[in-house]
């Protein structure tokens, strides 16, 4: 027998938490509110029944005014699932019953979810649930979901509900439309069913966090660590798979050998598939490895929506909204989860300002890119604890030109293309929580990096076949790959870069991780080096063609300021549903990124 479930719920109650413990690892947590935008589905077994749940975005009502809104409604008055599972915060009842009730509305087979129970037994908070039970008409458990406590109770009531054919009969009135009502109602049921024996007050933490004087200076303070920890913790890994994937392509030459394959083979698959996998990983996965669980670790901890606090002020001067500054948090993992994530601004003008900025924040497939060449060009020539230290300061100094162009080109969208008037927001300060860190880590690892990862690997492998193919195809006595070069070359340089370097961001649409293998590859098949071990090897091929300071800084202008990936583009386009938003997001740091080149060239040319 197989059951639909739903699980619904106020953003940030614990509702992936539930799920994840219900199905297994399958959902990304995090301490912050409106990150679970699309629908999630899983399933579980339990006494021979399987049971199939759907996690519907978190929402504070029904009301439709937001697609998640509409998405949760529509589906609870449509899908008609045997048993509904609202998650609460046991911490905030008062303030999601007015939800609880309008589930109630669309959906009387349910169970309420009293989670957070750990918390609200700490701060002394008692709820009464056989009372509660009864005012809502519907069985209630208390849970700790992340102790998995309380879950197995779960299971056997969710049972039991979905067993039960009549559906329970509540004692309510039409409420729906009605705020004011609810509002009161839910204060009545907590008057009879909630004792509270201690005052929550504004943490002393969130004092320090999000004052006016401490608040931005710890925020930078915090991610130059983050940027330290990962530059010094990714520099050798990188070195040591360089060297462990040259020691396998030795072996694949001498097996090639053995075998007598023919040189195209032996080209097309060593040459060009393996040489650009083994760059992607060695260049891509130290740093991601690093970063991501470290991110996630800070994300789970609640500190992200005080990011959102503290930028609040900017980004209203801008015409945006604070929130935006979440979007691009996300957008830091990949632009196409930023763009999603831009959902959680409800205002549309808003929404699309965030939208056409996100691109702006350097993604995955992009920090390698960044991270390789403060290392190799403005970091110092040793590669030790101080050079690190200044990778980590060069790229907190990026990341905040990152958002003072976001900054300035929201501001510019908003008294051109996007003017309107602006909305106030309430944003969520969730209470800190000790992060889970172990899980937190195996998480960010399996779903970020090694998701990223693998997209990556799936783009690069065919597109080191075709980049050799390009490259090894001669037309007269040119290659493919160098005519097209060689057509770019002059404006390549104009804005101080090359053909290679263009041909390498136009070809890298489909992933910018492809980006660096592609200038390895065309700067190679002119025949300058074929061996390298990490990034000292490959600055000294890049020395030899012609690369100097100016030329780096330019490719890290370039890396932030061009068209997304074809990923996000598709993203945008489904989240705006307009080509035209498409092609703008596009032109928009295209444009900006060749005036900034040309600008930066040229008068480095006058020195
Ligand atoms: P969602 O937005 O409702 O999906 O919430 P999440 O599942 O992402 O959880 C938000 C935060 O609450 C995360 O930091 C979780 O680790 C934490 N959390 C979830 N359930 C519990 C719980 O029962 N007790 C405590 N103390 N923390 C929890």
């Amino acid at each position: 027998m197989t059951y639909e479930i739903a699980l619904a719920g106020n953003p940030n109650v614990g509702k992936s938490t539930v799920f994840n413990a219900l199905t297994g690892l399958k959902q990304h947590t995090g301490n912050w509110t409106g990150k679970t935008v699309e629908l999630c589905t899983g399933i579980y077994k339990y006494h021979d029944c399987f049971f199939n749940v759907t996690d519907l975005p978190g929402t504070y009502s029904m009301k439709s005014y937001s697609k998640e809104e509409s998405v949760s409604q529509s589906y609870l008055s449509e899908k008609n699932a045997d048993c509904v599972i609202i998650v609460a915060d046991s911490n905030v009842l008062e303030r999601n019953l007015s939800y609880i009730l309008e589930v109630l509305e669309l959906q009387s087979k349910a169970v309420l979810c009293l989670n957070m129970s750990d918390e609200a037994k700490r701060n002394g908070t008692v709820i009464d649930t056989e009372i509660l039970s009864k005012e809502l008409g519907i069985p209630v458990l208390k849970t700790c979901a992340v102790k998995k406590a309380g879950l197995e109770e779960l299971k056997q009531t969710v049972q039991e509900i979905c067993e039960k054919d009549a559906s329970v009969d509540i004692n309510n009135t039409p409420l729906l439309d009605n705020a004011l009502l609810l509002s009161n109602r839910s204060r009545e049921i907590c008057e009879k069913c909630v004792r509270y024996s201690k005052s929550t007050k504004r943490s002393r933490l969130d004092k320090i966090l999000t004052s006016k004087a401490t608040g931005i200076p710890i925020m930078l303070a915090l991610f130059a660590l983050l940027f330290w920890i990962t530059a010094i913790g990714a520099n050798y890994p990188s070195g040591w798979l360089s060297a462990l994937f040259g020691l396998i392509k030795e072996w694949l030459y001498y097996l090639s050998d053995l075998l007598q394959a023919p040189g195209f083979l032996r080209g097309i698959l060593i040459d060009g598939v393996y040489t650009t996998l083994s760059w992607v990983v060695s260049v891509m996965l130290p740093p991601m490895a690093v970063f991501f669980p470290l991110f996630s670790i800070i994300e789970d901890s609640g500190y992200l929506p005080r990011i959102a606090f503290n930028l609040d002020k900017f980004f209203s001067c801008c015409g945006s909204n604070g929130k935006q500054s979440l979007s691009m948090a996300m957008g830091i993992g990949c632009n196409a989860c930023g763009v999603t994530g831009c959902r959680i601004i409800e205002n549309p003008r808003e929404r699309l300002i965030a939208v056409l900025t996100n691109n702006f924040m350097p993604c995955n497939g992009r920090f390698p890119i960044l991270i390789a060449m403060i290392m190799m060009f403005f970091a110092g020539s040793a590669f030790g604890i101080i050079s690190s230290l200044e990778t980590a300061l060069i790229l907190l100094l990026i990341l905040v030109a990152c958002v003072l162009i976001t900054l300035g080109v929201s501001k510019l969208l908003s008294v051109t293309v996007l003017k309107g008037t602006q909305s106030g927001f309430a944003l969520e300060l969730p209470p800190y929580r000790k992060p889970q860190i172990l899980k937190t880590i195996a998480r960010s690892m399996l779903h970020r990096t090694l998701f990223v990862l693998g997209r990556a690997v799936i783009v690069a492998a065919p597109a080191g076949a075709v980049i050799w193919l390009t490259a090894n195809i001669k037309i007269g006595d040119c290659s493919v790959l160098r005519y097209c070069t060689d057509f770019l070359d002059p404006f390549g340089r104009f804005i101080g870069l090359d053909g290679v370097i263009l041909t390498a961001f136009i070809l890298g649409f489909p992933a910018n991780e492809t980006v660096i293998p592609i200038i390895i590859m065309s700067y190679t098949a002119s025949g300058v080096l074929t061996e390298y071990s990490g990034y000292p090897e490959l600055l000294s091929l890049l020395s030899a063609n012609g690369w100097t300071v100016t030329t780096a800084v330019c490719m890290t202008v370039m890396t932030v300021l061009h068209f997304p990936c074809s990923t996000t583009c598709l993203t945008i386009k489904k989240e705006t549903g307009s080509l035209k938003w498409t092609l703008l997001s596009m032109a928009i740091p295209t444009v900006l990124g060749i005036a900034v080149c040309a600008a930066i060239a040229n008068i480095m040319r006058l020195f």
